[in-house]
């Protein structure tokens, strides 16, 4: 299923530009004319040109490995050609682009989809809001819902979590660096230790029902709890399943309703189509963004149990609402690769190679120095500090990969490789992530002296 990604032997090595070709890079528009509020782009020095499967081109034609993948929004790869084509095809076709929230063809074959796909076999019973195109959006909507279902305004959010940078999003977003931003007091969320946060043997779910049943704790009562499985901005924390469990039982006991935010977690990000499949919860709403379209074509929906469906007519709405390209892409995606549960499989057995050889990476070094974190193809190295981790991601650019940190401190390098990478490719990116953290430790001082014999 998964050619069109295979290493093709005959294409050019890997690219292993040096600082100073990077530096030759003419970037001067971006410099003079492109806000200061870009970020990713300041990390990689050359401009992007062509991209295909796990792999971009910058204008010189020279190569990178991306395990950046629009943070999570490539699952299925740059320009996946079984996606290119039905979109093409549907442009030629003359099909409806803009539409508001009208009926349109595209869009009752998204729904059909995902009724079929994915709500069906799990027995799940949702409708579904197209939200404005970004995770954000969806997360508003999220939030708005539940406070108007519940008449309340206190939404429990978790330490480390990232849920977008618009007012009501971020307030339910831990990072001070975004916060910082806002301009305006950011209320209506409390935010409680997320599973591990006060030590593996501390049930944080403990703590919050404690919170909540004492009437003098000092939290407002919430309307909801937001949660991500895995914490992608807030460096790849793992709630486990059973702390899920615990949460949604907690909210149940308060009347509270359970938002899981799978907009980087979900679309197979973690080895099932949902971030949660298989750990017996039922979230009453659901976010999605990302790589829902699956072309990195901007597209979010918040899906929501029909009895919290309690919307008036355009009590939320927006102009670029449900995008047609996007679920022409969607839908193709999901038949293509969720009708049965081999492109799972195939991401569970990546997702245990990527860990494995993390592992092995992490092992070469102190505990207190790297470590391996994360589920499913949700993974990577935590180091020590920031500067570290930030070192790293430049010595693998400077051997051509592109990769990212995340994470409080940014300590966290996230390997978010197309889910359809080749196993080839997976393992080139992995050796260079290896030697671009060797020769990192090797530069620390002390760095040798804490290599494992
Ligand atoms: C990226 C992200 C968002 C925000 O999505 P945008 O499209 O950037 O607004 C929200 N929640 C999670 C978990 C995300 O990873």
């Amino acid at each position: 299923m998964m050619k069109e990604t295979e290493n093709d032997p005959k294409k050019p090595a890997i690219s292993t530009r040096s600082v100073q070709s990077n530096d030759e890079v003419d970037t001067a528009v971006f410099d003079e004319l492109e806000s200061e509020v870009r970020s990713y782009a300041r990390n990689y020095p050359v401009i992007f040109d062509r991209a295909e499967g796990a792999y971009l081109y910058d204008q010189d034609g020279a190569r990178y490995l991306d395990f950046l993948a629009g943070a999570g929004s490539l699952n299925y790869g740059h320009n996946n050609p079984i996606l290119k084509e039905k979109l093409i095809e549907y442009i030629e076709y003359g099909g409806v682009t803009h539409s508001l929230d009208l009926h349109t063809t595209a869009k009752e074959r998204f729904l059909d989809a995902l009724n079929e796909v994915i709500f069906k076999p799990r027995d799940m019973n949702y409708v579904v809001q197209f939200t404005g195109p970004t995770g954000s959006n969806a997360v508003e909507a999220a939030l708005k819902i539940a406070r108007k279902v519940k008449g309340r305004h206190n939404i429990i959010a978790f330490t480390n979590g990232f849920h977008g940078v618009t007012v009501g999003a971020m307030a339910a977003t831990g990072n001070s660096h975004h916060r910082d931003a806002s301009g305006v007091p950011l209320v209506g969320a409390t935010h409680m230790p997320f599973d591990g946060y006060l030590g593996a043997d501390v049930d944080t779910t403990e703590y919050l029902d404690r919170m909540l049943s004492d009437p003098s704790s000092g939290i407002d009562h919430p309307a909801a709890a937001i949660v991500e499985t895995v914490q992608g901005e807030g460096g790849l924390n793992v709630a486990s399943f059973d702390w899920l469990r615990k949460l949604e039982r907690v909210c149940r006991k308060h009347h509270m309703l359970l938002i899981v935010d799978d907009i980087q977690a979900g679309c197979g990000r973690t080895g099932t189509f949902f971030s949660f499949d298989g750990a017996g919860v039922s979230p009453d709403i659901i976010t999605m963004s990302k790589s829902l379209s699956g072309y990195g074509l901007p597209f979010a929906v918040t899906m929501i149990k029909p009895e919290y469906d309690q919307w008036k007519p355009g009590e939320h709405n927006g102009t670029f609402r449900g995008n047609n390209h996007a679920f022409v892409t969607a839908t193709t995606a999901l038949r293509h690769f969720w009708s049965d549960d081999s492109f799972a499989r195939e991401v569970q057995q990546k997702g245990a190679l990527l860990m494995k050889r993390l592992d092995e990476i992490a092992a070469r070094y102190d505990d207190s120095l790297v470590r391996s974190k994360g589920r499913g193809m949700m993974c990577g190295l935590t180091f020590a500090t920031g500067e570290m981790a930030g070192a790293v991601t430049r010595e693998a650019f400077e051997m051509g990969l592109v990769i990212e940190t995340s994470g409080p401190e940014d300590e966290v390098v996230k390997c978010l490789a197309p889910l359809v990478i080749s196993e080839q490719d997976l393992l080139q990116g992995l050796d260079i992530l290896e030697q671009a953290t060797a020769k990192v430790m090797a530069s620390m001082d002390g760095g040798a002296d804490s290599a494992a014999a």
